[in-house]
């Protein structure tokens, strides 16, 4: 439920309030604003009596929430929810764009491309350390020496960095070094993961499982924001079904859905979707067309001889294409892409 106080409730009602909820085992989230203060009760609706916070002083009004994922409702929290990754705002005006190999494959080769993508308009790094892949032979990832050279990517670039984490005893670790930790399709419900992301209090994303339903879904960001790690985002990349000549068949349906049902960022992923990088730039335009608030997109230099996931990538140039055209459309919705930040270098020497 979430109780609105009244606008002269004082801060011993405000307390009283949440010691009242928190004694009979729910969680609380207080929302201070300007105005008012509303607060989110989250718990087994049957171990508090919502006429009887009615009653509470400096109560307002007592709202009910009907959903079973509460803290990821539109009802619990109406606006559109903005998180700030190290300064880049996700779920926003702006569409966050996230770019990077599949997999981190070397030291040199992450930094070159993670300048490439970001000369090209992205503005958060991705590439995985840790890889789920079908086969237990192909290519598991790099581990720590692959999180290191992304942490220095970073460095190198100013950009935020997103990667995977499969394992709930290395949540630490990966969390040690990333902005934003990648929940992926094959650890939706994973739930023990879940429970150590949100206990982490690192920004999640969070990506819907290959057969998971929208409600699924929410319930799965519903497990991490119940820990009060509210920075989640959700990132649809497509489902299975039976049409064969994609990897997976992007939902785009799942965009307005998931943005009436909840107030999270949703991110389109079009690599993982379509499987192959000749579709990913309509499937990444119909997205923003959408209303994604933000992509994360496969990049790599020489897609034929990437370590995983080449048949998808984009090569940079055709990228940097695509977040021009991606651009057009944003602004045709009401949203933007900003421009790529112009080189420090190059920004130095500009007139004032
Ligand atoms: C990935 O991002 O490289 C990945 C494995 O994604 P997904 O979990 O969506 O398959
Ligand atoms: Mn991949």
């Amino acid at each position: 439920m979430i109780v609105v106080m009244k606008t002269s409730a004082t801060k011993e009602e405000v307390a009283a309030l949440m010691s009242r909820v928190e004694e009979v085992g729910c969680k609380v989230h207080p929302i201070i604003g300007e105005e008012r203060t509303v607060i989110g009760v989250i718990g087994d609706g049957t171990t508090i009596d919502r006429h009887q916070v009615g009653r509470m002083k400096g109560v307002e009004q007592v709202v009910p929430i009907s959903k079973p994922y509460k803290s990821a409702s539109r009802e619990y929290h109406p606006e559109d929810s903005v998180l700030n990754i190290n300064g880049v705002m996700v779920g926003g005006h702006d569409l966050a764009i996230m770019a990077g190999p599949c997999s981190v494959e070397g030291r040199t080769h992450m930094i070159e491309i993670a300048h490439a993508c970001k000369e090209a308009g992205a503005k958060i790094l991705r590439g995985g350390a840790y890889k789920p892949r079908t086969s237990p032979y192909s290519f598991q990832g790099l581990g720590e020496e692959g999180l290191r050279y992304l942490a220095e990517a970073r460095e190198e670039t100013g950009m935020p960095i997103v990667t995977e984490v499969m394992d709930p005893s290395l949540v630490p670790l990966v969390a040690d070094y990333a902005d934003i930790l990648q929940i992926g399709a094959r650890n939706m419900q994973n739930y023990a993961l879940l429970n150590a992301v949100g206990k982490s209090g690192k920004a999640a994303l969070l990506k819907r499982g290959m057969s998971g339903t929208i409600k699924e879904w929410l319930l799965a960001a519903e497990y991490i924001m119940s820990h009060g790690n509210h920075n989640v985002m959700l990132c649809e990349r497509g489902i299975r079904t039976f049409s064969q000549e994609t990897r997976n068949t992007f939902d785009l349906n799942a965009i307005p859905v998931a943005k009436q049902l909840s107030h999270l960022p949703v991110i389109a992923d079009p690599s993982h979707a379509t499987g192959k990088w000749e579709y990913v730039g309509a499937v990444a335009k119909g997205a923003v067309a959408a209303g994604a608030d933000g992509l994360i997109i496969e990049v790599h230099d020489e897609p034929d001889q990437a370590w995983s996931d080449g048949r998808q990538s984009l090569k940079p140039e055709r990228f940097a294409k695509l977040v021009t055209q991606m651009r057009a459309i944003a602004q045709a919705v009401g949203r933007d892409i900003p421009e790529a930040h112009m080189n420090e270098a190059i920004a130095d020497l500009a007139p004032a």
